[in-house]
């Protein structure tokens, strides 16, 4: 290994993510995150949500500019991106699935999401793929990436995330319950209000949850992640987890403890192919 090459992420600087991937597998965590080692592949299902994502960010811009996309021009633009972009790094994780049935999936979510809600959006965009980042502590920042800022019809500040997970999520601390309401809690004191909505949209379902994040509850989200930040800091050990997320885990190759079912084998495969590790 070369450690030269290697790029821990600033020791002070948190996202949801972070955190999210201590509770998961601590060793994970480690390899990710202390000694910045990148994953040997990342799933097709990560893939697609990024692509996906893209094209949402693109239907937004051009709105914002005066253009009203057309629905045929998305689907373009989707299947233009995911050729561009898929290589050797990406893995179709579970072996009886193809790239086919995903790029059909992409086109499915957009399609509705474009015929059931951006059709009939009048919400404002006020930022896309937005950078957030507040000090909480001297030694902890949390940052972020917000999909979409705007603005209701009545001038409600929202902020929303987009998933394109088979599930809906629940109201856990490492499902709904943090991540779009730090975001939400991050806007209303760059915006000065006293109060912002926090969205999920779940484009397999097309469906939209929302919770409401006022300054009282802003300040206990910020604090309750400051604490996990700070537990992550303290962290002196980082005991392996194994368990299903090992299949979907970049570091299963290298990993002593990992385990991976043959049916969901295509991401160990691509990893040992491509040499474990790919900086
Ligand atoms: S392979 Fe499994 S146990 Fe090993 S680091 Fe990844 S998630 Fe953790």
């Amino acid at each position: 290994m070369n450690d030269a090459k290697l790029a821990p992420t600033p020791g002070n600087v948190f996202s949801f993510s972070r955190v999210k991937c201590l509770n998961q597998c601590p060793l994970r965590y480690r390899y990710r995150y202390l000694q910045g080692i990148k994953e040997a592949f990342r799933s097709i299902e990560s893939y697609l949500g990024n692509a996906v994502h893209d094209v949402l960010e693109w239907l937004y811009s051009e709105r914002h500019r005066g253009r009203e996309p057309e629905e045929s021009a998305m689907l373009d633009r989707f299947a233009a991106g995911w050729t561009e972009n898929l290589d050797d790094r990406v893995a179709i994780v579970r072996v009886d699935d193809s790239e086919e049935s995903y790029l059909k999936t992409g086109r499915e979510m957009l399609i509705r999401f474009f015929q059931e809600t951006f059709a009939r959006d009048q919400s404002e965009t006020v930022a896309l793929e937005q950078r957030l980042s507040i000090r909480l502590s001297d030694a902890v920042v949390f940052t972020g990436f917000a999909d979409r800022v705007g603005r209701t019809e009545k001038g409600r500040l929202f902020v929303i995330d987009y998933k394109t997970s088979k599930n809906e999520g629940d109201g856990s601390e490492f499902s709904e319950g943090l991540q779009a309401p730090l975001y939400a809690a991050c806007v209303l004191g760059d915006h000065g209000e006293e109060e912002a909505l926090a969205g999920y949209h779940y484009l397999r379902h097309g469906t939209t949850r929302w919770q409401q994040v006022d300054r009282e509850r802003a300040a206990q989200l910020l604090e309750r992640f400051l604490d996990l930040a700070n537990e992550a800091a303290a962290a002196g050990e980082f005991p392996a987890r194994p368990g299903i997320l090992c299949a979907w885990c970049g570091f299963n190759a290298q990993c002593p403890a990992a385990e991976v079912p043959d049916r969901f084998s295509g991401g160990l495969r691509r990893a040992e192919r491509n040499g474990r590790r790919l900086l």
